[in-house]
């Protein structure tokens, strides 16, 4: 309930992460949701603009909380392959990944 996760997200069109404004703007034609979204950063990292969602107020609290999107209803259930990828959840998130169990406890 910080709004952390609703102000660095990253997109992808296709399989090719949002750099610039001009994919943003494709992207906006393809999918109205992503009206839903301002750039308002860059990731260090990567060079992927950074997005903050126009629902999130100043409380850090989600202001179409009934009607938020499936994403944000499941996180922060993600795609396995995020966190193959090592990604983890933002600093100071309430949230975490980890293993629940041994490499070699699977193999039992
Ligand atoms: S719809 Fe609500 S929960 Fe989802 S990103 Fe926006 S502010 Fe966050």
């Amino acid at each position: 309930m910080c709004g952390k996760c609703c102000r660095s997200i990253v997109f992808y069109d296709g399989d090719k992460l949002i750099k610039t404004k001009e994919q943003f703007e494709r992207a906006k034609l393809k999918n109205k949701r992503m009206n839903m979204f301002e750039i308002t950063g860059v990731d260090e990292t990567d060079g992927a603009l950074t997005f903050t969602c126009k629902s999130l107020a100043p409380d850090g609290k989600c202001k179409v909380y009934f009607f938020r999107s499936l994403y944000c209803r499941e996180y922060p259930f993600v795609k396995p392959d995020f966190i193959r990828k090592n990604g983890q959840t933002l600093e100071g998130c309430g949230y975490t990944y980890g293993v629940n169990k041994e490499f070699k406890e699977y193999l039992k």
